[in-house]
């Protein structure tokens, strides 16, 4: 897939901010910090489209970007920081369970999950994950900052996430390194057969 273009759309937190234009949706998940701002910058060839570093506070938000003037990559708060009220996460808990919920059935297409290549997936990593597939909907595991670890490792750690999150044959996961722009393709390539083109 080629990127041609991509603006972001809209900030929504509840169903009736969502675009109702029917394009496809693909959406991304993952811890704070996991690297989804960078690996959506990414992936659209943007610097700042998407915002690295952001605080807890700021990110209980859906960014909608349009690309190619016929989908959305969909940015979903980012979940599992450290030191925040039961509150407050499940408010973000709930933002993403009901962006799911509603999304599900026509628009979304694909859930890309993130996790650091380096760690085993957490417990809100397992849950999220279940989510998604008692959801019914399709996941692309991709494993961010494999720059950081050396090429030898790589097959070792994505074994043990594979295990960790109990994943099925047919799920891919993929090495990706926004450091190295690495992995950028295969994504790409998974987003678009989602879509069916
Ligand atoms: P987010 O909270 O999930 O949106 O994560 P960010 O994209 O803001 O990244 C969190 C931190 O990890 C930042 O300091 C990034 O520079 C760093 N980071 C993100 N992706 C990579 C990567 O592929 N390699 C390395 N080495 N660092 C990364």
């Amino acid at each position: 897939m080629i990127i041609k273009n991509a603006e972001h759309e809209i900030t929504a937190v509840k169903p009736n901010q969502y675009p109702v234009t029917g394009f496809p949706e693909v959406a991304f998940v993952g811890r704070s910090n996991v690297g989804k701002s960078s690996i959506i910058n990414t992936l659209l060839n943007r610097k700042n489209l998407a915002r690295v570093g952001q605080t807890p506070g700021k990110t209980r938000q859906i960014n909608f970007f349009i690309v190619n003037n016929n989908f959305y990559l969909v940015d979903l708060p980012g979940y599992g920081f450290a030191n925040v009220s039961k509150e407050m996460k499940a408010s973000w808990e709930n933002i993403i369970e009901t962006y799911l919920y509603s999304r599900k059935q026509n628009h979304l297409k694909l859930v890309v999950m993130l996790v650091d290549i380096r760690h085993s997936p957490s417990k809100d990593d397992i849950i999220m994950h279940q989510w998604i597939k008692g959801f019914g909907m399709k996941s692309l595991i991709v494993a961010t900052k494999a720059d950081k670890i050396s090429r030898s490792q790589i097959n070792v750690r994505l074994n043990d996430i594979r295990k960790v999150l109990q994943l099925d044959k047919a799920t891919k996961i993929i090495p990706f390194s926004s450091e190295k722009r690495t992995g950028k393709d295969e994504v790409l390539e998974e987003i678009s057969l989602s879509m069916g083109e």
